[in-house]
């Protein structure tokens, strides 16, 4: 049986959308997103439009993430209905960090674009890292290598207790 030889066509100018849909495809966080909130995925909250999801790679212990539910990498991309409820979610986040450990201090914010020090530029998010006083020297220095004295899956299981009635928080006024 005689098969058919089948050319490629170069096409070089899809390389850049190929390679941008392989970036988006590859987005850890949709990926983390579209299962059920488990230890395995981290994610602790999820409804139609955001999610709050434990650092993988956190600074400190209880370091959380707020995020869109959509891929989106610019806060300006984000309509005013959905930047509100990503504060509200970012403070009722806080708030639960706070029922589950006591903290110091915190640093919440955005890194925007790879410049602005985001490790996953497409995707924006918001960090939550709890503070200690005693933790003031190390983390600038070591942020990436220092020692997370609690394991990430213990404080999973204590933060997703908290988490139990975080839909409850969210709808409050
Ligand atoms: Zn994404």
């Amino acid at each position: 049986m005689k098969t058919q030889k089948r050319s490629n066509l170069w096409a070089p100018w899809r390389l850049e959308y190929i390679h941008k849909k392989k970036l988006s495809d590859a987005c850890p966080f949709c990926t983390e997103l579209k299962g059920k909130p488990s230890a395995k995925n981290l994610v602790l909250y999820k409804d139609k439009d955001v999610a709050v999801i434990m650092n993988k790679f956190p600074y400190n212990p209880y370091h959380l993430l707020v995020l869109p539910k959509a891929h989106v990498s610019d806060l300006c991309d984000l309509s005013p209905a959905i930047a509100a409820k990503l504060y509200k979610c970012v403070q009722k986040s806080y708030e639960a960090i706070g029922r589950a450990v006591r903290m110091e201090g915190a640093n919440i914010g955005i890194n925007l674009g790879t410049a602005g020090g985001a490790g996953i530029p497409g995707h924006i998010h918001w960090h939550i890292v709890p503070r200690w006083n005693s933790d003031t020297n190390f983390m600038p220095i070591l942020a990436e290598t220092k020692a997370i004295p609690t394991h990430n899956l213990k404080v999973y299981e204590t933060l997703s207790k908290v988490f139990d009635s975080f839909a409850d928080h969210m709808s409050e006024d």
